[in-house]
């Protein structure tokens, strides 16, 4: 099946043919067909999967051309308000519809102003727009087609409340489409007045890492975590790289101290502002920056090329983080590495890791690092379900051979 064969509208059908895509992704396959005959739909899908077309070209093909604001696409953060905002106007090139995001950490002025010009479609974060809502600039009293993408990670924030709040502004006769990677209790509550008679949509297991990413666990201890890091950087033919951290301390710390190792390196998180978190992921996407050390702002689905390496500088404390952070690589079928570094303090939160993706990730030490001693290392029966051999030895210098690219 081909993108000619949806039934999409002609100009929605050129948007795509100028984006480059050939064949449909699978989430693509189930949700547009179901899209198009109005029906809601309730999916999950692994990141880096075409999730945001599988949405985006059936809504669009609905809308047609430009009228009142219909559409509203909720996400958890600005940098995929913005990165969901970039597809629709791709998308859309040869239609006459208007696109507003609505963000905080900006001013309100070029907001209201897109929204008095007209907007079609509106891509936002909750807190803004209920900003905008309350101060009388936005109605949703015509939205036909809501979307709630990542809604996991909005209940990670604590969006929850104010998504309810948006959702019943917005016309009980509409179109509703949800996607979220794990539905916790407090989300399956929510699909039920949220949806209706929703087709569920699972593409693949969404708790296995894509295909394309080789990862591995490199046990150290405490102390030479930050030294192996340097020399993992070192002996890796990384063409760009992100390091996740757990906390924003930690990202400004490391991020330092690669500065000063002499890697272009910058930090993304929360506490940075919303001119700094785009100047960084512009720099990083356009290859000025070699190194993004994130929080896991960045870790869901944000799509950033060409990301050959990811480095987990600590282990992710919720086991679907670990499979959204090594997500970041390996997207759109190239191949990735994904590094994490383990002490004894976390080897509890691996092995909920493993159990969540049914499978054990190989151990594996460094050649040549002058390791002190860690329990770690003794663990024969390391990995449930048998990969583990013990840890293993790689030299540094094969990781960049070992990529198929
Ligand atoms: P998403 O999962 O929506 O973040 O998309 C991941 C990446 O896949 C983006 O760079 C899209 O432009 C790209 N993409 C989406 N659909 C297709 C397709 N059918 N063929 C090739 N690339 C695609």
């Amino acid at each position: 099946m081909s993108f000619q064969d949806f039934g999409l509208i002609d100009a929605v059908e050129r948007g795509v043919q100028s984006m480059g895509y050939v064949d449909p992704t699978p989430i693509q396959l189930r949700a547009i067909p179901l899209i198009l005959s109005g029906r809601d739909v309730m999916g999950s899908a692994q990141t880096g999967t075409g999730k945001t077309a599988a949405f985006a070209l059936p809504v669009l093909s609905l809308l047609k051309s430009h009228g009142a604001c219909r559409c509203l696409v909720l996400e958890p953060t600005r940098e995929l308000a913005a990165q969901v905002e970039t597809a629709f106007r791709d998308y859309s090139r040869y239609m006459d519809l208007q696109v507003a995001l609505i963000q905080g950490g900006v001013g309100f002025g070029k907001q209201r102003e897109d929204i008095k010009a007209g907007a079609d479609i509106l891509v936002a974060t909750p807190g803004r727009l209920l900003d905008l809502m309350e101060q009388g600039d936005i109605s949703l009293k015509d939205i036909q087609y809501l979307i709630l993408d990542e809604v996991d990670r909005m209940l990670d924030m604590g969006f929850l409340p104010q998504v309810r709040r948006i959702v019943e502004k917005c016309p009980k006769a509409r179109q509703t489409m949800f996607f979220s990677a794990t539905l916790p209790p407090e989300i399956q509550t929510m699909t039920q007045w949220v949806l209706k008679n929703p087709e569920v949509i699972e593409i693949g297991a969404n708790r296995s890492p894509a295909e394309t990413v080789t990862h591995a666990l490199y046990p150290v201890a405490k102390d030479q975590k930050f030294d192996l890091l340097i020399a993992l950087l070192e002996r890796t033919k990384f063409e760009s790289c992100i390091i996740f951290t757990s906390t924003k301390i930690f990202a400004d710390k490391i991020a330092h101290r690669l500065h000063d190792l002499k890697h272009a390196v910058v930090a993304l998180h929360s506490n940075r502002t919303q001119r700094e978190r785009v100047e960084a992921l512009e720099g990083f996407k356009s290859g000025k920056y070699e190194v993004l050390v994130a929080t896991d702002i960045a870790a869901r689905g944000l799509d950033i090329a060409g990301v050959s390496h990811v480095i987990n500088y600590d282990v992710p404390g919720h086991p679907e983080d670990y499979v959204h952070r090594i997500g970041r690589t390996g997207r759109a079928q190239k191949i990735g590495d994904a590094f994490t570094l383990v002490t004894a303090e976390e080897i509890d939160a691996i092995r909920s890791i493993e159990r969540f993706i049914g499978a054990a990730i190989p151990r594996l030490k460094l050649e040549n690092f002058p390791y002190v001693y860690t329990a770690l290392f003794n663990e024969s029966q390391i990995a449930p379900g048998g990969v583990g051999k013990g840890v293993r030895t790689l030299k540094g210098y094969s990781f960049g051979a070992r990529r198929r690219r």
